[in-house]
């Protein structure tokens, strides 16, 4: 029996191939580091477990409406007013499970499949974007930018990759994988810009919007009056919050996108676990533990850049948001590892470097654009950890 084209074009993740191998190698009794995590070491707060908890045994146990409960949906409309100056009501928002659900359902709402639509993406992009947008019946169109640019794209490039048949474009700012953000500034510049193509939505990843650790300002597209009617805001509790196995996510859409994509939950997961639109307004109601999350990474952001920028023939850009720092490594293609391996590209190196120094990294392959010359390494761990992994891997690269 043949399984779907649809299913078929989707590839495997090349992460779950590392994280297969570090998972023999650590149960071989092998000392492992690993910078592989995409998602907060932290427990989530107490409080909100205790929310989800109480909202149990008070007996929150049936389905709910697809739109959620109203509590929930103006909680999230409250923290998208105040600390994003997006101006919208609790009708423009839809709760889904995790914000990738979220991005699915946006894209699904507004790409018609057979209609040769094209999302334009700057890369490095998250390695979903792709699959989600092909699976919605659209077309990835990459925006490539470089190290050197903190991997952020200009209007003009931008401009340059839309066509008729553009019916959306993606930024994520703070970035996985690039760990960098654009400035307000930056932003504007790209709105102006697409004053002129009024006929196409903008799909804002927030979702590390409280993982910043420069002075420079996180504007929200939305809160832009010039663009306010086409911007759907994607964010989430997983970051910000260390929630990621609750699978809570939220977007902020013009009404009819955000009425589409309840409608087309209710027919395809009906809505999130019920006893977690409870804890939604307690954890966008926190701002203590987040913070005190937040000053812990922004330490071990500076700290893992300190020590990478140690590295010889490598260039990384200061990572500002997010977790991960994202240097340019291809100066070793081409040459043999200290352990005697041939390095040719990212995954390979990747496999050297976990082999020779039991540091696991994630190949920037997937995430297109540059990403193949490049490495992740998420800062998701502790402070003793980057210490000891980073240098590892510099005095490895020294060996070359
Ligand atoms: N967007 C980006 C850029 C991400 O990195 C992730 C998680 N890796 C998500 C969206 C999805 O987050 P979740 O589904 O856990 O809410």
């Amino acid at each position: 029996m043949e399984i779907s084209d649809r299913a078929k074009s989707i590839p495997p993740s090349i992460t779950l191939a590392i994280s297969a191998q570090v998972k023999e190698m650590k149960a071989a009794g092998k000392e492992i580091i690993a910078f592989g995590a995409g998602e907060p070491d932290f427990d989530t707060p107490g409080s909100i477990s205790q929310a989800a908890i109480d909202s149990l045994l008070s007996g929150n146990t049936h389905y709910m409406p697809s739109s959620g409960t109203p509590e929930a949906r103006e909680a999230i409309a409250n923290k998208l007013r105040t600390e994003n100056n997006i101006d919208c009501t609790e009708r423009n928002i839809s709760i889904n499970s995790g914000a990738k659900m979220s991005i699915n359902l946006a894209l699904m709402s507004i790409l018609d499949p057979g209609k040769n639509q094209e999302v334009v993406v700057p890369t490095p992009a998250w390695v979903s974007y792709k699959p989600m947008i092909e699976l919605a019946g659209g077309t990835m169109v990459e925006v490539p930018t470089a190290v050197d640019t903190g991997f952020k794209c200009t209007p003009e490039e931008i401009e340059a990759a839309i066509t008729p048949n553009t019916k959306s474009i993606m930024l994520n700012t703070p970035s996985n994988p690039c760990g960098t953000m654009y400035s307000p500034e930056e932003l504007r510049a790209i709105a102006t810009m697409l004053e002129k193509h009024p006929e196409i939505y903008i799909l804002s990843d927030e979702i590390y919007d409280r993982l910043i650790y420069s002075n420079i300002e996180h504007l929200s597209l939305g809160s832009l009056p010039e663009l306010k009617d086409r911007v759907i805001t994607i964010n989430g509790l997983s970051k910000a919050y260390a929630m990621t196995g609750w699978r809570i996510g939220y977007a902020c859409a013009p009404e009819p996108v955000a009425k589409a994509m309840n409608t087309l939950q209710s027919q395809l997961n009906t809505c999130i676990t019920s006893f977690c639109y409870d804890v939604i307004p307690v954890a966008l109601g926190m701002q203590e533990e987040v913070e005190e999350m937040r000053q812990v990474f922004a330490k071990r952001a500076a700290l893992m850049f300190e020590l990478i920028q140690k590295w010889s023939n490598v260039e990384c850009a200061e990572p500002t948001g997010a977790f991960y720092a994202f240097p340019k490594i291809s100066y070793y293609f081409g040459k043999t590892s200290p352990g005697g391996a041939a390095v040719t590209n990212a995954v390979n190196f990747t496999k050297a470097l976990l082999d020779e120094t039991g540091v696991a990294v994630v190949p920037g392959t997937d995430f297109g654009g540059c990403g193949p010359d490049h490495i992740r390494l998420s800062f998701a761990c502790s402070e003793d950890q980057i210490t000891k992994g980073v240098n590892k891997v510099g005095e490895w690269l020294a060996k070359f």
